[in-house]
């Protein structure tokens, strides 16, 4: 089975537009509409369906609560998701202070900080030093961390996280990583995606 980020990314999407369908009192859906809540077209959505063999009935369409239930347990959301974050500066600090995580089922069940003034026991999200993050990790089995700390340090911890049983990072460092083996790294680069905008738009504004 092949599947692509970009189809996972869709399968968050279909979920999300699902609940949005659900909360306005619908039961059942056909591709169309799910196509057009998500801007794709209705061939797409079926091939993603049977990439994970969900097949629905053309002339009565697809139960929402019974999609919602296989779209959950495909993306791992039918079960808390711990994760934690590495570096509490100012992105790490507002990502554990983010209280939307929850119901979405990931919990940030704790912060590290190389920085000893950093340490907070009794904070919400409790921020604890570096050094006991590998005992945190295999206690609470936790595999994600997203990572918030300076671009010269993110390498190495990258290396020591993944020795400790890291499976997936989500790096807002600046620069690509190198994935130690068994490792998946999914960069978050909000300058790039900025750049990106503030390029588009200046276009826009000198064809209008
Ligand atoms: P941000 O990049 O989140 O805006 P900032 O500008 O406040 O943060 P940075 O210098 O980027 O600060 O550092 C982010 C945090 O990462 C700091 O709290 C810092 O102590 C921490 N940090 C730096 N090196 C490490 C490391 N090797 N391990 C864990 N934490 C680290």
């Amino acid at each position: 089975m092949i599947t692509t980020k970009n189809c996972i990314i869709r399968l968050s999407r279909y979920k999300n537009a699902l609940y949005r369908l659900q909360a306005l009192g619908f039961v059942k859906f056909f591709s169309d509409n799910l196509a057009d809540a998500v801007g794709v077209t209705a061939a797409v959505v079926r091939k993603d369906f049977s990439v994970f063999g969900i097949s629905g009935n053309k002339k009565g369409g697809y139960q929402i609560e019974t999609l919602l239930e296989k779209l959950n347990s495909i993306l791992g959301k039918d079960r808390l998701q711990k994760v934690v974050v590495i570096g509490a500066g100012h992105i790490g600090s507002a990502l554990m202070r983010y209280r939307g995580f929850e119901k979405e089922g990931i919990k940030i069940a704790a912060g590290f900080d190389i920085d000893p003034s950093k340490v907070n026991r009794s904070s919400p999200v409790p921020i604890l030093p570096l050094e006991e993050i590998k005992g945190f990790i295999k206690s609470h089995g936790i595999k994600i961390a997203v990572l918030t700390v300076p671009d010269i340090a993110a390498q190495e911890v990258v290396d020591i996280i993944s020795a400790s049983g890291i499976k997936g990072v989500l790096n807002f460092a600046p620069l690509r990583l190198k994935s130690p083996e068994g490792c998946i790294i999914n960069n978050v680069n909000l300058e790039i995606e900025l750049e990106n905008l503030i390029y588009f738009v200046n276009v826009m504004e000198k064809t209008k």
